[in-house]
């Protein structure tokens, strides 16, 4: 299976875009890069794909709102600063998708909400409501409600749920990395994107005696957590770069490369 053929079986799609890809090197929204997303989003919705997105970001747009509060390490501060990040997020998402024709939906969701069972069905009937109306869901952690004891804390683990929850047919998450590779491409010449996983506990342990500075990438590890999340329910996932141009109709295309995990489960669930 290849990512391009993934995508292609595919119809219902959970895309994560992380802070890194949505935020420009000055720490401001990278608008044109959202203009340009929502923009391959719409070609692929008009192809017939469902698209569901969780987007980072609200932390980032709320320190670029009120820089002074940049260096605020309490919690309320931060937590007041995604409140105010989290509007900014959805103004700029929202008028990108609008000016494609398609309304979004804000979804903001912690820990506890996917372990309680109503909470849980109700989330899911909003997921299938807005993507069966056309409308785009665009999700985040709850951040400004969440301590510690009910946060996801990722957004690897939140679009992995998310993907759980809605049944998705494919997780596709778009970090500032091209994909897993065999060692730190940083430092390593010899490092190679490792294209294909099948088998994610033999990755954990190469990763683990690869050594402590692992692929020189904080992010790694919780990548590795969403992909075993929704491979042993049934569903692919997929990580590549989104800093590339275009890079869903990219990896769609089979234009771009990216490490693709592979379900661990044949049991897929039926899509509704
Ligand atoms: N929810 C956080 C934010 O919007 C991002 C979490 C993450 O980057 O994984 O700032």
């Amino acid at each position: 299976m290849t990512i391009a053929r993934t995508i292609a079986a595919a119809r219902k799609i959970v895309v994560k875009i992380g802070s890194a890809t949505l935020a420009k090197p000055d720490g401001s929204i990278n608008v044109p890069f959202m203009e340009e997303f929502a923009a391959q989003c719409a070609n692929m919705i008009a192809a017939g794909k469902q698209i569901a997105l969780v987007s980072s970001g609200a932390q980032v747009a709320g320190i670029s709102t009120i820089d002074r509060w940049a260096r605020r390490t309490d919690m309320n501060y931060r937590q007041a600063l995604c409140a105010i990040g989290q509007v900014e997020l959805m103004n700029k998402w929202s008028g990108a998708f609008i000016r494609k024709g398609l309304h979004t939906g804000q979804l903001l969701f912690t820990k506890e909400d996917f372990n309680d069972s109503l909470r849980a069905l109700c989330m899911r009937n909003t997921l299938f409501t807005l993507v069966d109306e056309g409308v785009v869901p665009v999700i985040n952690e709850n951040d400004s409600v969440a301590c510690d004891e009910i946060r996801i804390g990722d957004n690897d683990n939140l679009s992995a749920l998310t993907a759980v929850l809605w049944n998705a047919d494919v997780l596709i998450l778009f970090s500032d990395i091209d994909g897993i590779y065999t060692d730190n491409p940083k430092t390593s010449q010899n490092a190679k994107l490792i294209e294909t996983v099948d088998d994610i506990s033999a990755l954990r342990e190469r990763i683990t005696i690869g050594s402590a500075n692992g692929f020189g990438t904080g992010g790694v590890s919780t990548k590795i957590e969403a992909a075993e999340k929704v491979c042993a329910y049934g569903i692919p996932m997929i990580l590549a770069n989104g800093g590339c141009a275009e890079s869903l109709g990219a990896l769609a295309e089979s234009r771009m490369r990216g490490t693709l995990f592979l379900a661990t489960n044949g049991r897929r669930h039926e899509s509704a």
